[in-house]
């Protein structure tokens, strides 16, 4: 089988035969780090830009670069405010992101507290690792991100109404739709050109038959998906 070339910056032209694709940056094989680049051809949409949360391994993950040029992503797309959903963000604004993030208004709300309490909380950690190394005589690391790092991430912050259809391009279109879990969570309905409709939920159990929700790193939505509604559910969180 012949290897399609890679586009720069981690991204794949789309074939002929493909309407979108979704692959998945995180939370496979794991219930952390949720990030899910959806590419239209037109538009790069990151949905979630999750920490992951654990132990060492999963804080060497933040740590690495990401397998795409944040400067490529167009928008991104936040279900809620939970740290393995959102905790990455002003690590991709530092990285290069320069589009805006949209989000229901109450979980923008909660994203200022939160983001800047994990600066605050990563300047702490780096501040006492830095001195247990220093004693050791080894050099001293920089925090995974600061308080200002996560205040200019807050600067792309779009609040967006429950339920009214948000206009990404002229083929693609986002809603939001109302969930538990938390204060303001939502799952997104996303609209792709001709009508077919992707939801990406926050919550549940992976009740799908489509490709998406297997442990798969991407899924292609083909074009002979089209004319018919097709769902999505991502289990991002128990
Ligand atoms: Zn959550």
């Amino acid at each position: 089988m012949s290897k399609r070339p890679r586009k720069r910056g981690g991204f794949r032209r789309l074939d002929d035969n493909e309407l979108a694709r979704l692959t998945f940056h995180g939370a496979v094989g794991q219930v952390t780090g949720s990030c899910f680049l959806f590419e239209t051809g037109g538009l790069n949409v990151l949905f979630e830009c999750g920490m992951f949360q654990g132990g060492r391994s999963e804080a060497s993950r933040n740590r690495r670069k990401f397998p795409f040029d944040p400067g490529s992503v167009d928008v991104v797309v936040l279900t809620h405010s939970h740290i393995d959903h959102s905790g990455l963000l002003p690590k991709l604004v530092r990285d290069g992101f320069r589009g805006p993030v949209y989000a229901t208004a109450p979980t923008c709300e909660l994203l200022k507290i939160m983001l800047s309490d994990s600066g605050h909380i990563h300047e702490q950690d780096a501040k006492h690792a830095s001195r247990r190394r220093l004693r050791r005589g080894k050099a001293p690391v920089e925090p995974l991100y600061t308080v200002a790092d996560a205040e200019l991430a807050l600067d792309h912050l779009r609040p967006q109404p429950f339920g009214e259809p948000v206009e990404l391009a002229p083929d693609l279109s986002i809603r939001f739709l109302r969930a538990g879990h938390i204060l303001g969570a939502a799952s997104v309905e996303v609209l792709v050109r001709d009508g077919t409709k992707v939801r990406i939920s926050t919550a549940g159990s992976a009740q799908s038959s489509s490709p998406a929700s297997r442990s798969s790193s991407a899924a292609r939505l083909r074009a002979p998906w089209r004319r018919r509604t097709t769902r999505i559910l991502l289990s991002v969180d128990s």
